[in-house]
């Protein structure tokens, strides 16, 4: 059924369907948000269609965790991470790290996270925030699986704690990066690696990212849409329903490579080489490989 429909659907308008020079890798989609939930066969189709090979599905507490590896066992290309955001630190318990060292063990998930720290809107209190983070550090050392970092106002607090465990873990990226210049050359000295979303598309409050993002050493850096979110405010068309979706990252590859001075396929090329490696997508054991009882 698939093969017979076209690539592209009547959801983008014409000028919205990009086409990658080379394959990319969504290191951030939230699909398991119920925004995808009627039309995700589509959306994949849209997103290969755009050249978005490859996708990174968030997993942000243990029900969108285990639904992102369920949909990695149905689709070649997609992928999983298992953690607790920030926001629902306070449900942390032994009986969730139990359930999230079990998803650990799935040969779909390729990294501990979505988790971190968000001091800008505190749903859970800091201190909850610091001791969940606290857990999925040692789970990423323990599992051997990089880490999947979101961090909002909370730059300094976490760069003392990842620098507490840095040796411990593996590889670690901060995703959709925002913030300063400081921050950014601290995460860099702690050989993190950096998720770019389409934030510096926006006028109100990402375009200092624009003199920040050649800064990023190329096997650094790494592109995300973090859809549904994050909508780039300069689409060159309207978008009805302003749902972001995987087959818009190349426009935001374009964007980023415009300000770092490369090329779109120059760019393309090097954060799907560095994301591959990143996740260990090339490994043997991934996915096909073995599987627990
Ligand atoms: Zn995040």
């Amino acid at each position: 059924m698939a093969d017979t429909a076209p690539p592209f659907d009547d959801v983008l308008p014409e000028a919205l369907r990009f086409r990658s020079p080379a394959p990319l890798v969504d290191i951030g989609a939230n699909l398991t948000h119920e925004s995808f939930a009627r039309d995700l066969e589509a959306t994949l189709r849209r997103a290969r269609a755009a050249g978005v090979e490859t996708l990174i599905l968030t997993g942000t507490d243990r029900e969108h965790a285990q639904q992102a590896v369920t949909l990695a066992r149905r689709h070649p290309g997609l992928y999983a991470t298992a953690g607790v955001h920030p926001h629902d630190a306070s449900q942390w318990n032994a009986e969730l790290e139990a359930a999230m060292r079990e998803l650990h063990r799935q040969p779909e998930v390729v990294a501990v996270g979505e988790c971190g720290l968000d001091f800008n809107r505190n749903f859970s209190t800091p201190a909850e925030q610091q001791r969940a983070f606290e857990a999925q550090l040692a789970l990423a050392a323990e599992s051997g699986l990089p880490l999947f970092v979101h961090e909002r106002d909370a730059g300094e607090r976490l760069r003392e704690m990842l620098h507490a465990w840095r040796d411990d873990i593996s590889r670690a990226v901060v995703h959709c990066f925002t913030a300063d210049r400081d921050t950014l050359y601290g995460y860099l000295d702690l050989d993190l690696h950096i998720g770019l979303t389409g934030w510096l598309c926006d006028e109100r409050r990402g375009h200092h990212l624009r003199e920040l993002v050649g800064a990023i050493p190329a096997e650094r850096l790494m592109v995300e849409t973090d859809c549904p979110y994050l909508l780039p405010r300069n689409l060159p068309a309207k978008l009805k329903g302003r749902r972001h979706e995987p087959a818009l990252l190349p426009w935001i590859v374009r964007e980023i490579a415009h300000w770092r001075g490369d090329t779109e396929a120059d760019l393309a090329r090097a954060t799907t080489a560095t994301a591959r490696a990143f996740f260990g997508l090339d490994e043997p054991a991934r996915k096909e490989g073995h599987r627990d009882g």
